[in-house]
């Protein structure tokens, strides 16, 4: 019965990990020509560079040859 904290310690960061890979492979995907390849679909994501005084950056990842490429907009 002391072991509880213990195991809430060693429990949630587990849990952490497991959401954030299942984020990563359940990325929206969106209609955009690859640079590279020419293919017409891909994933995107948001990344948070810097402070936040600077909007984050939004990165595609084609579907078909995983060319990855920052949005210039
Ligand atoms: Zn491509």
């Amino acid at each position: 019965m002391q072991t509880t904290e213990e195991e809430l310690a060693s429990v949630a960061p587990i849990k952490v990990v497991g959401d954030k890979e299942s984020k990563l492979t359940t990325l929206p995907v969106t209609k955009i020509d690859c640079p590279r390849c020419g293919h017409d679909e891909a994933v995107w994501w948001f990344l948070q560079t810097r402070s936040g005084d600077e909007p984050p950056t939004q990165f595609y990842r084609c579907l078909k040859c995983n060319h990855t490429w920052r949005s210039y907009s």
